[in-house]
């Protein structure tokens, strides 16, 4: 058995760690390239988001490599991510590979859920060696994300441009290569460290730009074209509240005892929307009401045809917290070029608001 899962952000690091523990055959991704996204598009119905698309495209890369096993993570939620799975299964098998599919439903199935499928593809090994492996890959998880924090505030008052940048990636080599949690916390600790010892300008007052929007495309970089490291190089600091780490705390630990981390979020957008509207629709409108006083603006990234997402973006100008969304369609037909003029208009209507006072009753949704 040879098993495949599609990119989300670093999470190939975290299971490259938990497969290789558990002695199973991990087919980590090819990093995401224009032929991922290609690959993805040729073979995806045209009106679908790009989460699915550039799933698809890792699907038939790892296929290629010789994966039989694919996993897609998913949920049975209000959106269309429920039917990927089935989908996509499909469309592989049409396409001749002969592939098993698992989807695995993490905010349903919860912890147990996550661990029986893990259980079965690792042949059955013990409960005590599985739950210490994924405590393992937690950490790895934790590290991972305590340092991409810090590295979205250096990005955007260091003076050598992309040095922040360069040491996270280091960081993440060393954490992939991490084989204990001692080494673990050396890393973690002496990475931070230098972070904090980058060169900074002591008279920077960065813009706080928060970064909201559909799951996938705010945690893969590739598929908003890095859009975090873009806002740095511009000098301003991104603020986000997804993060892996914390997603599988809350939805593998803390929801099944009845914590949920978004129950302030969907308080802030009652006002505007009554309920779950699928995806992350309704966070979206929460994250702004409730960050509209600490964020200079906002990010707003939806996929093309996301239908939460588009809910979102027409309920957002409509709010009395008076803070200026770019809204940001992600799909394949973005350029860079298109991304960075509007990231270059948007960050100087910023410094424009900042400059007339925080009392500017300026009210922009763009
Ligand atoms: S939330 Fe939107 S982009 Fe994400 S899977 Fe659902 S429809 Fe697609």
């Amino acid at each position: 058995m040879r098993i495949g899962i599609p990119h989300i952000g670093n999470l190939y690091i975290p299971l490259r760690a938990m497969f290789k523990k558990l002695d199973v055959d991990y087919v980590t991704p090819p990093p995401n390239t224009r032929r991922t996204l290609s690959l993805g598009v040729k073979y995806s119905p045209e009106g679908l988001c790009i989460p699915f698309k550039l799933t698809l495209g890792n699907f038939i890369e790892i296929a290629e490599l010789g994966a039989d096993t694919l996993v897609m993570p998913g949920s049975y939620g209000t959106c269309r991510l429920g039917y990927y799975a089935k989908t996509q299964d499909k469309i592989l098998k049409d396409l001749g590979y002969n592939i098993e599919m698992i989807q695995m439903g993490v905010s349903e199935q919860k912890l147990l859920g996550l661990m029986k499928i893990i259980k079965r593809l690792a042949n059955n090994a013990s409960w005590r060696k599985i739950i210490s492996v994924y405590t393992f890959c937690q950490k790895k998880m934790n590290d991972m994300d305590r340092i991409e924090r810090l590295v979205q505030k250096v990005r955007a008052v260091e003076i050598e441009k992309g040095t922040a940048n360069r040491i996270f990636k280091e960081a993440l080599d060393a954490i992939d290569k991490a084989d204990d949690s001692r080494t673990l916390k050396e890393v973690q600790t002496g990475y931070i460290e230098r972070l904090n010892n980058v060169e900074k300008d002591p008279d920077a007052r960065p813009l706080v730009v928060g970064i909201t929007g559909e799951f996938y495309v705010v945690l893969e970089p590739f598929s908003n074209y890095d859009i975090e490291s873009e806002l740095g190089k511009l000098g301003v600091e991104v603020r986000r509240t997804t993060f892996l780490s914390e997603w599988t705390k809350f939805s593998l630990f803390l929801n099944p005892l009845g914590i949920n981390e978004k129950d302030r979020i969907h308080r802030a957008a009652l006002p505007y929307l009554k309920r779950d509207i699928g995806g992350d629709g309704w966070e979206s409108i929460g994250e702004k009401v409730l960050h509209s006083n600490e964020y200079d603006g906002i990010v707003h990234l939806a996929p093309f045809t996301c239908m939460p997402e588009i809910i979102a973006q027409n309920i957002m100008p409509t709010t009395r917290e008076n803070i200026p969304v770019l809204t940001i369609i992600c799909d394949e037909q973005m350029t860079k070029t298109g991304v960075l003029t509007r990231l270059e208009a948007f960050v100087d209507l910023l410094k424009h608001k900042r400059r007339a006072g925080n009392g500017s009753r300026l009210k922009i949704a763009v």
